[in-house]
């Protein structure tokens, strides 16, 4: 073997165990905030007496029946001491995580555009959650989102903490003109919640995600109303439509921001130019 394909294969095999642990990383972080996320909607507390428990029986689960996805697919996706179905949504929630977070780690490497990155992904993926589950976006944790993101910012001066700020404003504007305007449809929640991922992303990609987030939606939601399986008025989660869109644009955002920065003569680059 020459010395470069030596190195070639060291780094290939430094990349995939590298992606191995981004992956678990993200499975668990994803089991971390379905959990947190049940508890909220129940008016548990996330930690302290609180274990975990199944959802149907109630029995206190032990660490093997906790071992993100692995568990799920080893107990053919049954409780161990009761054998009802385990919800999909502990599997889901961990699968999509780790599958982002592996994806996002390859994308940006370790820098503050990963760290933005992820806080998107994880804050969006509890708020998105609870909006699925009963309707309601809690604002604490998308302002939260909003906060980190300011704060990943500011070693970055104060252009990129003026960005971010324009951010929540675009996000926060643009959904609250839509209440005003249409009376219904979405709600406060949704508004906050775009708050909390433009002050993250910035003014840029805050935009793009709205465009991305609408577009997703109408994109599933129409051939549903089509087919007669949603009517108008059906109450119709917008969240995770939204958080979809704004992940979307942590992959894609790259290739519009060139262009952009092309006609406003503005350095390319995110999180910050
Ligand atoms: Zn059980």
């Amino acid at each position: 073997m020459a010395p470069s394909d030596m190195i070639s294969t060291y780094s290939q095999i430094e990349f995939i165990i590298s992606m191995l642990f981004a992956f678990s990383a993200g499975a668990s972080a994803g089991s971390f905030i379905n959990a947190a996320a049940m508890r909220t909607t129940s008016d548990k507390k996330w930690w302290g007496g609180e274990r975990s428990s199944c959802d149907k029986c109630g029995k206190i689960l032990g660490t093997l029946d906790l071992v993100p996805i692995l568990s799920y697919i080893f107990l053919r996706g049954k409780c161990r001491y009761c054998s009802e179905p385990i919800s999909k949504r502990h599997f889901a929630s961990e699968v999509i995580s780790g599958t982002l977070t592996a994806a996002l780690y390859a994308r940006w490497g370790l820098s503050p555009a990963l760290a933005i990155s992820l806080a998107v992904l994880w804050f969006s993926l509890f708020n998105s959650l609870t909006d699925i589950e009963i309707g309601y976006i809690y604002d604490v944790w998308a302002v939260a989102l909003g906060a980190l993101g300011i704060l990943i910012r500011i070693p970055a001066g104060w252009a990129a903490m003026l960005d971010g700020l324009l951010g929540a404003v675009i996000g926060f504007g643009f959904i609250a003109m839509i209440i005003l305007i249409s009376r219904g449809g979405m709600g406060w929640g949704d508004a906050m919640l775009m708050m909390g991922i433009g002050g993250a992303v910035g003014w840029r990609y805050s935009a793009l995600s709205l465009y991305a987030g609408f577009m997703i939606g109408g994109i599933v939601v129409l051939p549903l109303m089509a087919a007669k399986k949603l009517k108008r008025k059906d109450a119709i989660p917008l969240g995770p439509f939204l958080a979809a869109g704004s992940v979307f644009v942590l992959f894609t955002g790259d290739i519009f921001v060139r262009r952009l920065s092309y006609f406003l003569g503005t350095r390319p680059g995110w999180p910050w130019g």
